[in-house]
């Protein structure tokens, strides 16, 4: 039996795309392994976000030429968004290579890689495999459609990171076209999988004991599906109460999809990421805040706080617009913890425009930010218009900076938390003591990280209530 190798690097995309790809490989026969060494094939999943990324990926691929040289008939391949972006440069760069697959031909992966080592197995050489298409992505029709109905819900249980909880993508692509971004380019346009399609396999998830599913799309809140509103009382297999998502216009919302996943039984909690500040509708704030199954917890990133950075990066709000958001989420959702990412230094950032976003940070309150430093993309249009000049030590200055800001919001609002009890879902064991007890750690419905201290893993997989009695910027302390 041959034996397959997987590194994933980036978004939580990638993630699930590796889970499709470890799946789609075990079913064709081949048994993963957690170490190189003892593979026959190994995999890239690739990121194309940040240039360190790509670099990473590189370098290793670099290393494996030795591995080459004592496996000969091993296969390497490249899948993911930099696959799709270099496509035959990697093969230039890294000779050694066998497949570059993009991320619309996932559905291939398993029978290429078949092929290539059936082929070398016999000694015949082979030449490089590059199957990467963005016809294919944007083509409504294409096999990334039939990849969404067929492909994702055929999952292996054991491909996931654990039994109880699961990534459930519903939708592909991106139609926003940020300058600084890659992904439109390499993921596509948007497309929405149909609503019958995500239930059929929330439902399917759940029947294997899934207790929490994120659903996950580049915009997630674009989520648009045309579907007549009388068909889905007969086509969706699950009771629908009467929460008012039959009737209105034919278009299906990511606030009915909540509606509707929130009905399935056994379904303990439900989360959605990420999320494009522009269509943050009332629907959507009023399903977050109705639904007892659906998490607080909204990411929304915002990426600058100042109206020039923002339009520099073709961003489609103002930072007046965004400010109006959060006021509305806090306004509707009281207990929502809002999270954002940014990009500090992008082409062109004065210190007053980066005074803006410390500003904004300190009006948001968030509840956690991810701080990136500019990278410039090739390819990208900001790298095209806008020179990349502010300097590397002020990038580092200004991103600690913003943490630092960040981090004294954390510990405020965390230390609101000392005395409450929390419900948590336990995901696992974050240390092991000397005396055979554990401390495990688990999220809040607002997706804040709680740890506590138990006499074994049994509880991982499970809702527990936790008394919070401590608290860091970024974690909860407590016991039951
Ligand atoms: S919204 Fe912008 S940053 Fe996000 S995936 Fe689309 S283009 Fe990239």
């Amino acid at each position: 039996m041959y034996k397959f190798f997987i590194e994933t690097v980036g978004c939580q995309m990638n993630q699930l795309d590796s889970e499709l790809a470890v799946s789609g490989l075990t079913r064709a026969g081949l048994e993963r392994v957690m170490d190189y060494a003892f593979a026959d094939v190994i995999i890239f999943n690739t990121c194309s976000i940040r240039q360190h990324a790509e670099d990473k990926v590189y370098s290793a691929i670099g290393r494996l030429k030795q591995w080459k040289l004592q496996k000969p008939f091993g296969v390497i391949g490249v899948i993911g968004c930099m696959a799709q972006k270099d496509q035959g440069k990697i093969i230039s760069r890294a000779p050694h290579v066998d497949l570059v697959l993009g991320p619309g031909q996932l559905d291939l992966l398993a029978e290429t890689i078949y092929r290539l080592l059936e082929t070398k197995s016999v000694g015949v050489s082979t030449q490089p495999e590059i199957l990467v298409s963005l016809q294919r992505l944007k083509d409504d029709h294409s096999a990334v459609k039939e990849s969404f109905r067929l492909f994702d819900p055929a999952r292996k249980v054991e491909s996931r990171k654990n039994r109880f909880q699961a990534l459930v993508r519903i939708m592909f692509g991106c139609n926003k076209f940020c300058t600084y971004c890659i992904v439109p380019k390499v993921r596509g346009p948007e497309q929405s999988r149909s609503p019958v399609e995500i239930l059929n396999e929330v439902r399917q998830l759940v029947d294997q004991g899934v207790k929490e599913i994120t659903f996950i799309g580049q915009t997630v809140n674009s989520y648009k599906y045309f579907m007549p509103r009388g068909n889905i009382v007969t086509k969706i297999p699950i009771p629908l109460k009467d929460v008012g998502v039959v009737g209105g216009d034919d278009i299906i919302r990511l606030s009915d999809l909540l509606y509707m996943s929130s009905e399935i039984n056994g379904l303990r909690r439900i989360k959605f990421v990420t999320n494009y500040p522009v269509g943050m509708g009332d629907d959507l704030l009023s399903a977050v805040r109705n639904l007892p199954n659906v998490s607080k917890y909204l990411h929304i990133p915002v990426q600058s706080g100042s109206d020039a950075v923002l339009k520099r990066m073709k961003r489609q709000y103002s930072v007046a617009e965004y400010k109006e958001l959060i006021d509305k989420i806090y306004e509707t959702i009281p207990d929502a913890a809002v999270t954002s990412d940014f990009i500090v230094g992008f082409c062109g950032e004065t210190e007053d425009e980066f005074r803006e976003t410390v500003e904004l940070v300190r009006y948001c309150r968030f509840k956690n930010s991810f701080v990136f430093k500019y990278s410039e993309r090739p390819d990208t249009r900001s790298a095209e218009l806008y020179a990349d000049d502010v300097d590397e030590s002020t990038k580092k200055r200004r991103n600690n900076e913003l943490l630092d800001v960040q981090e004294e919001i954390c510990l405020e609002l965390n230390r609101k938390f000392i005395g409450r009890k929390v419900e948590i879902l336990v995901d696992g064991e974050t240390k092991n003591y000397d005396d055979g007890k554990v401390q495990l750690s688990g999220r809040t419905s607002c997706d804040r990280i709680v740890v506590f201290d138990a006499d074994n893993s049994d509880l991982i997989g499970q809702f527990i209530e936790i008394e919070i009695n401590n608290a860091s910027p970024f974690t909860l302390f407590g016991c039951r």
